[in-house]
């Protein structure tokens, strides 16, 4: 077991400054809460916090970090509260450990890859540190290294949960060395059988290995003295894990897999790499197509190498990695490797190009000057736009920042989005515009009677769900509109004892709905139910004449058209290939000429003329909208009503009516009053050609210097 003198002298070693006095803290803390517990080795279990701090320090995190370590398990695992690591050490560890808490907390059970994808996602978007992932993944380091005391399904049960979710996310950050231990451990349990047979190959190739590195070391070393390049190489064994990919790749037993070792050339400069590389090619036959420059084109996670492949003399093929010695601190320790002490210092001020490239790749905008600033400040806001939540089984799924249960309710299955009624997340009910938030595990309540709702369109963030409701309300709506549509026409032939409806699927009127170019009988019923077409084109259809003369029976729709009509003279708008319409205008908006228009086509009701913005247009279904215009006719006046504030003044109502006139309009009515604090409020009917001529007046009226504010209403 490591004791904490190993672990303190281990962090002065590359921080000097290091706050020993609250990693000793935090250790007697973690000793008195965990007091009693025992790891399943027999060991008292701070061994285990202690054995995740080492890590931690052998890493060379901040001392918060290896704090953290010490107290990771505190709170999941003994009584102690969040609140209470948070008083005693502080908000940043408070924060870590809760954090780790969280993650330990997520349920897995499918095993799919896309599942496996979507975990490691959304541990990177939960983590809002960088540290609660490094403290999680010592953490899993430590559980694997002491997996032998655990029963067999258990030990399965961790080792693919490793393999599946922390290997891959250790690889995410760039941590290697973490990636191929953690692999080579899950190998191990999972499949001993191959484990025990990668080793073995490999110990009985031993000498001949040895060999073979000492003398392509050699060669290396020798050719690269001639053109003055000073470099280190390193000959080595790959992970069992790669060896074992290849083997089941390949379908290759260990003795049939000749490229166990991979070489690594680090050199100075990137020009030193370049050069090594063209050497290289020189010396031995390049494998085509396996070449990479991960130099110029460096992975997501920092990584930066060139990779080869070679043919040996010997006809063995050999795979060489060449790149700096700060690369190859990158590939080893990741992201990790931009915080780490140098020589107990942080990197100067100004050091910044090294730091500026990363910051590029991660999309991380900040300035990573200091590393402690770098480790403070960086939040993995890579999967931001992404939000991961649970369905009650522990399936995970991924929606768009700020979906709700409705978003959720369609991805599951259209009918449950069609019939949900409401959610609860995490065992609580919460409104269907409740945003998920990661980690949340979601229920929808649903019921059988229930349909969506056209204020679903106002919230949800998937497609599916929008395509869903729309294509729901939309058909609704002409269910609707046919069985006006029927009502309407019934009514009017009616008087014509015309019974054509009676008849299903009746040719008269199926050649009727042809000449609309409509297709079924149907559609012609929704088109006069949305009042598209008249019954009264369709009687003149039917009766095969061009006008029903001398009509002394109105129908329904010309009935109200007539009405209307008379009360209210010629509308003055034009809509799009179409006359004899029942228009009527949006009681949101009034529309005036001259401002932009468009039509709605309410069902049987005509068309409702609002103005192109109005916001009750915004959500209405697209079909619906029909483009209108207003006439320019002489002689057609529109109502206007405004009411005028402004401070109380002799005169004042003779200078706006002054302003009426000048414009030509005719005061209907007007009404004055004041109010207590001397500013009066006066209110006019107005009679206007048109919107220009109102914002005329408007804007004369609100340049007399007493008036507080004109509206329109
Ligand atoms: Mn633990």
């Amino acid at each position: 077991m490591i004791r904490l003198n190993d672990i303190t002298s281990i962090i002065l070693s590359y921080n000097p400054n290091a706050n020993i006095n609250l990693i000793e803290k935090a250790y007697v803390f973690s000793a008195k809460v965990h007091k009693g517990q025992v790891r399943l080795s027999g060991e008292p279990y701070l061994s285990h916090p202690l054995e995740v701090s080492g890590i931690l320090a052998s890493m060379k995190t901040d001392e918060i970090t290896v704090v953290s370590g010490l107290l990771h398990d505190t709170v999941e695992d003994t009584l102690t509260e969040l609140s209470e690591i948070e008083y005693l050490f502080g908000k940043e560890v408070a924060r870590i450990v809760d954090g780790v808490t969280k993650i330990s907390k997520i349920k897995f059970v499918s095993k799919e890859e896309q599942q496996a994808e979507n975990i490691r996602k959304m541990i990177l978007a939960m983590a809002t540190d960088i540290r609660v992932l490094l403290v999680k993944l010592a953490d899993r380091l430590h559980n694997m290294q002491t997996l032998g005391y655990q029963p067999s399904e258990k030990q399965e049960k961790i080792a693919r949960e490793t393999l599946d979710i922390y290997a891959p996310l250790a690889g995410r950050m760039g941590i290697f060395w973490m990636k191929s231990r953690l692999e080579d451990l899950s190998l191990y349990y999972l499949e001993p059988k191959i484990y025990s047979d990668i080793r073995l190959g490999i110990a009985q190739r031993h000498e001949g290995q040895e060999r073979f590195i000492k003398e392509i070391r050699d060669i290396l070393s020798e050719k690269l003295k001639e053109v003055g390049i000073n470099a280190t190489i390193k000959g080595r064994h790959k992970h069992f894990y790669s060896i074992y990919q290849k083997m089941m790749d390949q379908n290759l037993n260990i003795n049939q897999v000749y490229d166990i070792i991979a070489f690594r050339i680090i050199v100075s400069t990137v020009k030193e790499c370049y050069e090594t590389l063209g050497l290289i090619h020189s010396l031995w036959k390049p494998v085509s197509g396996r070449f990479k420059d991960y130099i110029s084109l460096p992975k997501a996670n920092m990584y930066q190498s060139l990779h080869t492949s070679l043919i040996t003399s010997l006809g063995e093929r050999m795979e060489i990695q060449i790149r700096t010695w700060d690369m190859d601190k990158i590939a080893e320790e990741g992201i990790a490797a931009h915080w780490m002490y140098k020589e107990g210092k942080f990197p100067e001020k100004g050091s910044t190009s090294q730091y500026a490239w990363i910051g590029k790749l991660l999309e991380w905008q900040k300035s990573l000057v200091d590393p402690r600033e770098f480790l403070e400040t960086v939040k993995l806001d890579l999967f931001s736009s992404e939000v991961y939540v649970f369905t009650p089984k522990g399936e995970v799924k991924e929606f768009p920042k700020d979906a709700t249960p409705v978003d959720f309710a369609y991805s599951i299955h259209s009918e449950i989005g069609d019939r949900c009624v409401g959610a609860k997340v995490n065992e609580r009910i919460v409104p269907l515009n409740y945003r998920l938030k990661n980690g949340d595990v979601v229920q929808i309540i649903t019921s059988k009677n229930s349909n969506p709702s056209r204020d679903w369109l106002s919230f949800v963030k998937t497609s599916t769900a929008r395509t869903r409701i729309r294509q729901w309300i939309k058909k609704e709506e002409r269910e609707e509109s046919i069985a006006i549509g029927k009502n309407i026409l019934e009514k009017d032939l009616r008087k014509y004892h015309i019974n054509v409806l009676k008849q299903p699927n009746n040719e008269q009127l199926l050649d009727v709905a042809n000449k609309f170019s409509l297709k079924t009988v149907d559609d012609l019923m929704a088109s006069i139910g949305y009042g598209k077409i008249s019954s009264k084109q369709i009687l003149n259809r039917l009766l095969d004449r061009e006008e029903v003369e001398g009509e002394k029976q109105e129908g329904l729709v010309q009935k109200i058209v007539h009405k209307i009509q008379r009360k209210r003279e010629h509308k003055g708008i034009t809509i799009k290939g179409m006359s004899d319409m029942l228009i009527r205008f949006g009681k949101c908006c009034s529309p005036l000429p001259g401002e932009e228009i468009v039509g709605y086509i309410t069902r049987g009701r005509g068309i409702t003329i609002h103005q192109k913005d109005c916001s009750y247009i915004k959500g209405a279904d697209p079909d619906r909208l029909i483009d209108a215009e207003w006439e320019t006719s002489e002689g057609i006046t529109y109502v206007a009503r405004l009411r005028i504030t402004n401070i109380s003044k002799k005169g004042m109502l003779a200078d706006v009516s002054a302003i009426f006139s000048q414009n030509e309009a005719n005061i209907i009515d007007a009404d004055v009053h004041t109010t207590i604090d001397k500013k009066a409020i006066s209110s006019f009917t107005i009679e206007v050609a048109d919107y220009n001529q109102l914002k005329n007046i408007i804007s004369r009226i609100k340049s007399i210097k007493e008036v507080l504010k004109v509206e329109r209403m």
